[in-house]
């Protein structure tokens, strides 16, 4: 079983206090790791390198090309280790090699996306209003950024919020998840080789209100960008609001795949069956409300059910595998809770319902691929996030009926609409309230898309030019070029 070590100012150091933790492979059952279990006292020493790093040290000297090559070296170095990384995530979180697979051979495109964009960075001359003078804006780094990320897909947050963090020239500290620290471990050793000066990019781990919340609260930080529940995203930004820091948030989604009439039923199903199971379910734009029009609902419901028993239940690390484990044991035990309450309410099990159980599953926590009908809106398991391979089907009569169920609910992450009218597919994502809107097609992300959510989905987008202005600072400069002094000194020029 490896031992791991914080990563602090280039190195790899034990944490404070002397004390690890295990992580549990979610397959298995069993521990395979020890992760140090950060204390306030490792916050402090991060953030305190971070600074020394980001505002003395090399980073701010290096001109911004030399900072966006040695990012773009970083997106080299990882795509040479990306399938050890995957499969670390894997022993970690559970989720099919397959996704994170390619998940971490995507994973370069944000280094040498944002490494790209570094010297692009332009400022403005402003055609300024004033006589005798001159004016011009730039962009300057935020500030030591705290980055929070969440267990499902620790690396792919790490690309989101480090590559854009690091190309506005900011130093970061990653909080990884305390169930899948690992991976972003080993991340760290790969900053190092492609060039990234020591204190630039740091990782502390441990329990969320342990050190996540001292880094928060820390007054050297700047920015926090957290990916996670909205319940922690809330205290996130209440504390961070005490001291007025900078916030991104990505939260949680109960995401509606609209399914009209007029769609190609095998492409919709295809989309719907892989917006809520891949994954495990376990994402946080899963499709987990299906609205589908009443006139196609039976037919639907059938290919759908035809697809969802085809899945192969089992070991996450097997190509063919379907659906792998749930990540953690709280996660499996809500998972359960969810489809109790979801019966308890009304609404009609179509398909599992329970424990997964066969030859291919382990001491692990396995849930069927769950399939509810019959589900109003107003039901909780409509209503809350189940982050599992649960799916609800609610029945629409017309396009307006429709867009008003997807727009009813607290969250704003994602939608899907399944069309071949070409009108609708222009008119019903501007009508949904969500980030991000995919028309005849699901869970499509790129490195150079923004992403992000409306309402209690969260604050803020990653990927995309736009990124990078959440972690820069608008700086307004003043030049007088008049010769003379000015003859009124109490009136302002
Ligand atoms: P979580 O909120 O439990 O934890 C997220 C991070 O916050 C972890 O690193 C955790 O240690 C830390 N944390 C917990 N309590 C804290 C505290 N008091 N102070 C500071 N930090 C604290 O979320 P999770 O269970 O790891 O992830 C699942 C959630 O993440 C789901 O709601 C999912 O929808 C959401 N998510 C959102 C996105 C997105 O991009 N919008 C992507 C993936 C997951």
């Amino acid at each position: 079983m490896k031992t791991y070590q914080l990563y602090i100012d280039g190195r790899y150091v034990d944490p404070a206090q002397g004390e690890w933790f295990d992580s549990i492979d979610p397959y298995r059952g069993e521990a395979w790791a020890k992760i140090p279990r950060g204390s306030a006292a490792d916050a402090d020493r991060a953030v305190k390198a971070a600074n020394k790093a980001m505002w003395r040290g090399p980073w701010s000297k290096m001109t911004a090309s030399a900072r966006g090559k040695v990012m773009r070296k970083l997106g080299d170095v990882v795509a040479a280790n990306a399938e050890r990384l995957a499969e670390i995530e894997v022993r970690d979180n559970g989720k099919l090699m397959a996704e994170m697979l390619g998940q971490l051979r995507y994973h370069p495109e944000w280094w040498w996306y944002f490494g790209g964009l570094v010297d692009k960075l332009e400022g403005g001359l402003v055609p300024i209003d004033k006589a005798e003078t001159f004016a011009y804006t730039m962009h300057e780094p935020v500030g030591v950024v705290a980055a929070l990320t969440a267990w499902n897909s620790p690396l792919l947050f790490v690309a989101w919020k480090c590559a854009a963090a690091l190309a506005a020239g900011c130093a970061v500290i990653v909080k990884p998840s305390e169930f899948t620290s690992a991976s972003t471990l080993e991340f760290a050793a790969l900053t190092k080789e492609a060039g990234i000066p020591d204190g630039i990019f740091n990782v502390v781990t441990g329990f969320g209100p342990e050190i996540g919340s001292e880094l928060i609260a820390h007054p050297g930080v700047a920015k926090i960008t957290f990916t996670g529940s909205d319940t922690t995203g809330s205290k996130v930004y209440e504390t961070a609001a005490r001291s007025l820091k900078r916030v991104s948030l990505e939260l949680g989604g109960k995401s509606p795949n609209i399914v009209f009439e007029d769609a190609d039923l095998s492409a919709a199903a295809a989309g719907v069956i892989s917006g809520i199971f891949a994954a495990t379910g376990q994402s946080c734009i899963a499709g987990s409300r299906l609205l589908v029009q009443n006139s196609i609902k039976d037919k639907f419901s059938g290919r759908l059910l035809e697809l969802a028993r085809s899945a192969k239940v089992g070991d996450p690390m097997q190509p063919d595998t379907n659906i792998g484990p749930v990540a953690t044991p709280v996660q499996y035990k809500k998972i359960l809770d969810y489809i109790d309450i979801a019966k308890a309410e009304g609404a009609r099990c179509l398909l599992g319902g329970k424990p997964a159980s066969g030859p291919g599953i382990k001491g692990g926590q396995f849930v069927e691929p769950t399939i509810f009908i019959d589900v109003e809106n107003s039901m909780r398991i409509a209503r809350e996030e189940v982050f599992g391979p649960v799916l609800s089907i609610i029945g629409f009569d017309t396009e307006e009926e429709a867009v008003r169920i997807a727009n009813d609910t607290i969250y704003g992450l994602a939608a899907g609409i399944w069309t071949k009218d070409l009108g609708r597919a222009v008119r019903v994502p501007k009508l949904l309230r969500a980030g991000t809107v995919w028309v005849n097609t699901y869970r499509a992300i790129s490195y150079m898309m923004p992403f992000g959510g409306m309402k209690y989905s969260g604050v803020g987008r990653e990927s995309g030019i736009d990124a990078v202005r959440e972690y820069l600072e608008t700086k307004s400069v003043w030049i007088s070029t008049a010769k003379d002094v000015p003859a009124n000194p109490f009136v302002m020029r």
